[in-house]
């Protein structure tokens, strides 16, 4: 992504992966570039205030609950003041949850808690700034997918694997059924969304950053946020439409279902 202009925006961008995100893209050189991060509370974000005000001009901090139709709303609205008819090249789906419980002590509202930011907020996302990102198609000058034009990258994650799950449950005990169930939804729903948006010539790929030393990945994660987001921004920057639909891991690596 370096060495063009364009417009990023990144959800759950004040702590984690989101804030990591932010700081590699923003250290980039990338004249006119624009980068939006979204946060539920930006007067709790010091980490994110500090970044934008070393960056002055380049963050933007939207205030952004992705459970909530209202807030997503008036981001897109935010955003579309700013972009102008350039519209938006990347849409980072990064913000989640996840509750620490199995079938036996999770209660429903935990499923549908979670849905409602894991698979509705990047659905919320999707619907509010499509205008945005087919704006973007259309005012860039390449003719092929890429996070150049209009890309959006939904964060998913090893647990959302069905395929994995006799390897991976009894390894990983402590995450939690609605989190797993959740993330293959958004598998799903991402694949549904390559192939309805393909003539519109938006990109849409799942990635898997690793088992990440964050909050949520604790402190046994096999690696830094600086690695697993250097790993994902290289490989964001060399999608094509090859990668329609594709769930990869920060290598690159393509990831089972
Ligand atoms: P963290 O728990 O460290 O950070 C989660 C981020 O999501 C926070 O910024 C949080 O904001 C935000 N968030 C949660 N709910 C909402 C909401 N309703 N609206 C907006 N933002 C929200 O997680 P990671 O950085 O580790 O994870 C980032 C992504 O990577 C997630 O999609 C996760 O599932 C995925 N992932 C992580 C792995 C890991 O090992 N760390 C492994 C596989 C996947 P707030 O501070 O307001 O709560």
């Amino acid at each position: 992504m370096a060495g063009k202009t364009c417009n990023i925006l990144v959800t759950g961008a004040n702590r984690g992966l989101g804030l990591e995100i932010i700081k590699q893209l923003a250290e980039k050189p990338c004249p006119g570039r624009r980068i939006f991060a979204g946060c539920r509370d930006p007067s709790k974000a010091e980490g994110l205030e500090k970044l934008s005000k070393k960056h002055s001009g380049v963050i933007h901090i939207i205030r952004l609950d992705v459970g909530d139709n209202a807030s997503v709303l008036e981001a897109a609205k935010q955003v579309s003041s700013i972009v102008g008819g350039d519209g938006l090249n990347l849409l980072v789906n990064n913000a989640a949850m996840m509750y620490y419980s199995n079938m036996k002590e999770s209660v429903p509202s935990e499923m549908e808690n979670t849905f409602n930011v894991n698979v509705m907020g990047p659905m919320r996302m999707t619907k509010e700034f499509l205008p945005l990102l087919q704006m973007a198609v259309k005012k860039s000058s390449e003719s092929s997918m890429s996070c150049r034009r209009a890309a959006v990258i939904n964060i998913s994650g090893m647990m959302g694997c069905i395929e994995q799950v006799p390897a991976t449950y009894g390894l990983f005990p402590f995450v939690g059924l609605p989190y797993r169930v959740s993330k293959a939804a958004l598998n799903m729903m991402t694949v549904c969304n390559a192939e309805e948006f393909k003539g519109d010539g938006i990109l849409f790929t799942l990635l898997h950053p690793g088992w990440v030393r964050t909050d949520m990945g604790g402190p046994d994660g096999k690696i830094e946020a600086a690695e697993s987001v250097s790993g994902m921004l290289g490989v964001i920057e060399k999608l094509t439409e090859e990668h329609n639909g594709a769930f990869l891991n920060y290598k690159g690596q393509p990831m089972s279902w």
